[in-house]
């Protein structure tokens, strides 16, 4: 076939293709557009999930009415004159393409009126077509209808999904925006029924409870935190709520929502340990940017954004996190975990840890994991709360468990799960400080793995040797471990190897840090004491001492809790002492 140049219908409709191709981005747009134009009311009214109607109306500062033309062909906006303006973007919208695109893909009406305007005006674009402006009466600001969305793209139509979801999508991308404006009032419905809507009192809280339901979000902790070039606020989810996949992180940039990998995989590395592998927070961020830090323009849909100071941005976005965890993370409570037949009924007081009680010494602790590839070691503030009171050992059962008294009862501790994560603390703080001491093997001690295995770990050398392993490729298939990291000396070296190279196989391309993370919690998981085994009093008062030292004490480094709480509280109204009757 001859080269051809596209007629101007199907290079729009390409074009078209990058910008809306489902209804909720053409919602999207046209709610973006309302923003940059100052409304206070936004009302969205849809059919058929948006694809036999999508109407907009706001009450904005309108398109004069020799100006509508221009609003809807391509490459015309109000909002970008200069080259440097595109690296210091204030408005949601700059690229001057959505108008286009939705009339080349629908039959499109804007109805608009200026404040100063006497009446307004009225434009019907058909496939790309321009019928002639109308005069109309109309109130102060914009109405954009959309009708029969990819009429003339039938391939489109045949992509979406079904009528519920793709509403669903639209009701999701309007209750977040809502949050993202609370001062803005929202109305959404669908065919005729009210699906949404807020009040614009600014209040950010009532709009969770309708994305998250009233007891989850009342379980949401707020957050807020300021730093070099990026503030947070939000609210994330405590060590209770979590999800099986990423679609509850939510994240705006300066008023923008976007869905952009790196920014979630931050936010779930700040909860890195602490959740179950496969479980996900709910998490919901509003970040503001200086503008000229955070290129906008790199995603046709707007969905995705970069920052010039990215390892500010990512570890502002870890900090908030963590320190939001550090302060609330309960330790579980039996009264919680309903083990004595009582009914479920967790009670606040002793799901909450007590902030009085005496704080062991931060200085030595450890400063707390935080991976990423380009993301500096966050420096750690002493946080109030999160360590474990002193305990005073009691002893241990069967073989299995260590109690031990605190200020405000008793604790049972997992001696395996807390061992771990002792080592995994001690292992990852040697690890950022470049100090890891390694203990050279009377015998340098042959691994044989299979090809596949062999070469895996030939693939992660390196990482190895940051955390104190000396291994070699020893000829076909087989490795010599000459020295291992001096923490996990109890164990089978070999033990640790094969453990390290299940942890790459099940991640593929790992970050580097993370795959130091990801095998030190296997290495750790392996090494650590087992449960069964009996510990002199001696090496049950350490593991108690070290425990205390860590920062994430309650959780081991897969997020299993190490410890159960019995407070002075529970107990007493077990006994019948107080309240129970
Ligand atoms: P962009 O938002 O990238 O500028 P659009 O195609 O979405 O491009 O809109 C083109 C122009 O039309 C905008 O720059 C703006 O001037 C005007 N416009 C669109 N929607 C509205 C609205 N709801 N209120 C006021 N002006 C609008
Ligand atoms: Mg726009």
């Amino acid at each position: 076939m001859p080269i051809l140049k596209l007629s101007d219908t199907i290079a729009s409709q390409i074009a078209a293709g990058e910008v809306v191709d489902r209804p909720v981005s053409v919602v999207k747009e046209l709610i973006e557009n309302a923003i940059d134009a100052g409304a206070s009311k936004i009302r969205i009214d849809i059919r058929q999930a948006g694809k036999e109607l999508i109407r907009v109306s706001d009450n904005g500062n309108g398109i004069p009415a020799d100006e509508l033309e221009l609003a809807v062909s391509r490459h015309a906006t109000s909002k970008l004159s200069r080259t440097d303006d595109l690296f210091d973007i204030k408005t949601l919208g700059f690229r001057g393409e959505a108008l286009a695109s939705i009339g080349s893909v629908s039959h499109l009406t804007l109805i608009s009126k200026p404040e100063e305007a006497e009446t307004g005006a009225k434009l019907s674009v058909d496939g790309g077509i321009n019928s002639s402006l109308t005069r109309i009466a109309s109130p102060t600001g914009t109405e954009i209808l959309v009708e029969d969305l990819f009429y003339n793209v039938p391939a489109r139509l045949k992509f979406l999904r079904k009528d519920i979801t793709e509403s669903r999508h639209i009701s999701g991308l309007v209750t977040r925006y809502a949050m993202a404006y609370p001062t803005i009032r929202w109305i959404l419905t669908h065919n005729d029924a009210t699906e949404f809507q807020s009040t614009g009192s600014g209040d950010r809280f009532e709009i969770l409870q309708t994305l998250f339901g009233i007891q989850e979000a009342k379980s949401l902790m707020p957050i807020s935190f300021k730093d070099r070039n990026v503030s947070v606020d939000g609210f994330i989810s405590d060590l209770t709520l979590t999800r099986s996949n990423r679609k509850d992180i939510t994240m705006f940039v300066n008023g923008r929502w976007v869905q952009d990998a790196s920014l979630t995989a931050s936010v779930i590395r700040a909860y890195n340990t602490m959740l179950m592998v496969g479980r996900y927070p709910a998490v919901v961020l509003f970040l503001e940017i200086p503008t000229h830090l955070v290129d906008v323009n790199v995603h046709p849909s707007k969905a995705e954004v970069r920052f010039r100071e990215q390892d500010d941005v990512f570890s502002g976005v870890q900090r908030s996190i963590r320190r939001g965890l550090m302060a609330y993370t309960p330790v579980p409570d039996l009264a919680s975990l309903n083990l004595w037949g009582r009914g479920n009924q967790p009670e606040v007081s002793d799901m909450q840890f007590n902030n009085d009680w005496q704080i062991v010494d931060t200085s030595s602790a450890v400063e707390h994991f935080s991976a990423g590839s380009e993301i500096q070691p966050v420096q750690q503030e002493p946080l109030p709360g999160t360590h474990l009171p002193l305990l005073r050992l009691v002893g241990q059962v069967a073989s299995t468990y260590l109690i031990a008294e605190g200020p405000d009862g008793l604790y049972l501790i997992d001696q395996h799960a807390a061992h771990e994560r002792v080592l995994f603390d001690q292992m990852m703080a040697q690890y950022r400080s470049s100090i890891i001491p390694s203990q050279q093997l009377v015998e340098p001690l042959p691994v044989e793995l299979s090809p596949e295995k062999a070469g895996t770990l030939e693939e992660n050398l390196a990482a190895l040797v940051e955390l104190g392993f000396d291994i070699e490729n020893f000829g076909p298939n087989t490795f010599l471990i000459r020295s291992i990291p001096t923490i996990i000396d109890r164990g089978d070296p070999r033990e640790a190897i094969h453990s390290v190279v299940e942890a790459f196989e099940e991640d593929e391309t790992p970050l580097l840090t993370e795959a130091q993370a990801r095998i030190a919690a296997r290495v750790c998981k392996r090494m650590a004491i087992k449960g069964g085994q009996s510990l002199s009093e001696a090496e049950q008062r350490n593991l108690l001492l070290n425990l205390e030292a860590s920062q994430c004490p309650r959780t081991c480094p897969h997020g299993r809790p190490t410890m159960i709480h019995l407070s002075a509280g529970l107990l007493e109204r077990q006994f019948g002492r107080r309240g129970a009757r």
